[in-house]
């Protein structure tokens, strides 16, 4: 039986957004001033006129982001989700990374060779 991997994030909830912390300024002095426009018995218009007003322009960029805490991916790692991924880190990721190194320093050393060769070929004839 594999246990739980993963489970909903709990910190969006599992939509995998969050509001901008621009945005969530911007929209509590805007219903801030909104609010107390209306408590003072001005019309639903005046009310938004002035809270646009005191908010000022709308952030630049979308309203929600991915949220911080699972990326936008929905879920999270439970701590045997976190095992399972530390163990393909280790067996996986980490083999993966030696073989593309050495593999790149195999290219190297033969681009290196290959150097040599042209600047012997080029250089023969004046020693
Ligand atoms: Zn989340």
């Amino acid at each position: 039986m594999i246990p739980e991997l993963d489970r909903k994030c709990s910190e969006c909830g599992g939509s995998g957004a969050s509001r901008d912390p621009e945005w969530a300024d911007w929209s509590s002095r805007y219903e801030a001033t909104r609010r107390l426009w209306k408590d003072r018995g001005y019309t639903d218009e005046t009310a938004r006129e002035q809270a646009l007003a005191v908010a000022g322009p709308t952030p630049e960029g979308p309203e929600e982001i991915p949220c911080g805490v699972c990326d936008g991916r929905q879920r999270v790692p439970t701590e045997d989700g976190d095992r399972l991924l530390e163990f393909f880190h280790r067996h996986l990721w980490e083999p993966f990374v030696e073989r593309i190194e050495q593999r790149l320093r195999a290219i190297e050393g033969t681009l290196d060779r290959a150097e040599d060769a042209a600047i012997r070929e080029t250089t023969r004839d004046r020693f």
